[in-house]
């Protein structure tokens, strides 16, 4: 197993319902640790920009309306197999398909506003990450 990190996003509707809290403590009772954290509220630009690869789908002036509509919690984690630990807690996609005990399936209310967003590879994990933070916000800790 190899030491990753990954860019977990507690998006717009999860904030504004608090649960900030609630789903920062699952990665760490899951043996992420946060490297980085930041809160933002992304421009329509930005959004556009972060989420260039999906500029072609059909959901894309939702999702970039979701991601805009009150600030976000961005966070960097770092852990063994962090990328796809991070994807079983999240759950799949569609918060409906989703098992209770995930993120999505405890929270998600539908597959625009699924609550958290994490990387898919460590190629976009390092994309992502850059995105939000520079090499001076990571503060990975001393073992
Ligand atoms: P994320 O990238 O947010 O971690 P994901 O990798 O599970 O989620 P992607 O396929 O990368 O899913 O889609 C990015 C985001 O776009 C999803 O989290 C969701 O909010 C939105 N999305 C994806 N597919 C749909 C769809 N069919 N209808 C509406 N929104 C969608
Ligand atoms: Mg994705």
């Amino acid at each position: 197993m190899a030491v990753e990190r990954t860019l977990s996003i507690i998006k717009p509707g999860a904030v504004a319902k608090n649960l900030i809290g609630n789903i920062i403590n699952r990665f760490e009772e899951h043996g992420l640790r946060i490297i980085a954290a930041r809160m933002i509220h992304l421009t329509q630009e930005q959004a556009q920009a972060f989420y260039a690869i999906h500029r072609e789908r059909p959901f894309f002036p939702e999702l970039v309306a979701y991601m805009t509509e009150s600030p976000f919690i961005a966070l960097v984690l770092e852990g063994e197999n962090a990328i796809a630990r991070n994807r079983e807690l999240m759950g799949p996609t569609d918060p409906s398909k989703a098992a209770p005990g995930t993120i999505r399936g405890d929270f998600g209310k539908s597959i625009t506003r699924n609550t958290v967003h994490g990387s898919d590879a460590p190629e976009t994990a390092v994309t992502e990450i850059a995105f939000f933070f520079s090499h001076v916000d990571l503060f990975p800790r001393a073992r």
